[in-house]
């Protein structure tokens, strides 16, 4: 148990790849504060198959594009659960279009959400950290923010402000002990990529691994990096893509 004694903080933990890093936190020892915008039901499932792990889990609604919500759940999080360890900002939107057709509604609703939502969390968990002079803070970006994507300008830019994000925030507190890192993933099979066939050849043939990925897959890595093992990594961006972006 990787993790006994710590306190996860997941954006995005209702579904998909976030209720996996909650999951595998819990199955690691750590209680888990399990944020979620609509999906009230399937926050409350992770909860509790969270607890049966034998560790506490709460779900707290909350939009992470709001600064004042987000600041309400850090502090309920940390009367609740006693503090947060580990910050995972893996809450995330897509509308893709081309920039042509694109909307300046639909630019913003995923830079809010998906950019400025991990500085909310980062910005009022940063006094918590500090004060121990200890975290994790792992950003769920994409292959996206590697690569480009055409038809996904403002997704892309969102995950690619990420890393950037990602190594400013490593720099300012790698001093007081706290890692910041940020994954990318490739295509994982979750409901963000329902649409997408999964036996379409083509697709699967670009992947050098050739399958998509499954939530789990990002999970492993989550758990390395919000564990003692990744103390010495800051600022780094790591792939679980299958070799798509290599
Ligand atoms: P998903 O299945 O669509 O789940 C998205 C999660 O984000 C849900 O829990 C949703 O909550 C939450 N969320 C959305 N907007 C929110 C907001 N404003 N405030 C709080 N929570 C919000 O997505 P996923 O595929 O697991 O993706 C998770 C992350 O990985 C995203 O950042 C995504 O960009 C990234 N990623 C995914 C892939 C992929 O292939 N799936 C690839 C690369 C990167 P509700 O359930 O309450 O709506």
């Amino acid at each position: 148990m990787t993790l006994q004694g710590k306190t996860g903080l997941i954006t995005g933990a209702s579904r998909g790849i976030g209720r996996a890093i909650a999951l595998a936190f819990a199955r690691e020892g750590a209680n888990v504060a399990v944020i979620y915008a609509g999906s009230q039901q399937a926050a409350q499932h992770v909860c509790a198959q969270a607890a049966e792990y034998g560790v506490q889990a709460r779900a707290y609604q909350c939009d992470v594009a709001d600064f004042d919500q987000v600041k309400e759940t850090v502090q309920a999080v940390q009367k609740d659960l006693g503090g947060v360890d580990i910050l995972v900002n893996n809450a995330g939107v897509t509308r893709d279009g081309l920039v042509y057709t694109m909307k300046e509604a639909d630019f913003d609703a995923v830079l809010d959400t998906n950019l400025k939502g991990a500085f909310h969390l980062i910005k009022h968990c940063y006094p918590i950290f500090v004060k121990k002079r200890a975290g994790k803070i792992i950003n769920i970006s994409s292959v996206s923010g590697l690569m480009g994507n055409g038809g996904q300008a403002n997704y892309s830019a969102s995950k690619a402000g990420l890393i950037g994000l990602t190594k400013s925030v490593a720099r300012e507190l790698a001093g007081r002990g706290i890692c910041c890192n940020a994954i990318a993933p490739g295509f994982i099979d979750t409901d963000m990529t329902a649409k997408i066939d999964k036996d379409d050849n083509q697709l699967v043939g670009m992947i050098p691994l050739k399958r998509m990925g499954r939530p789990e897959d990002v999970a492993n890595l989550a758990v390395f990096l919000a564990g003692s093992g990744a103390d010495y990594i800051t600022g780094e961006v790591i792939r679980v893509d299958g070799g798509l972006a290599m």
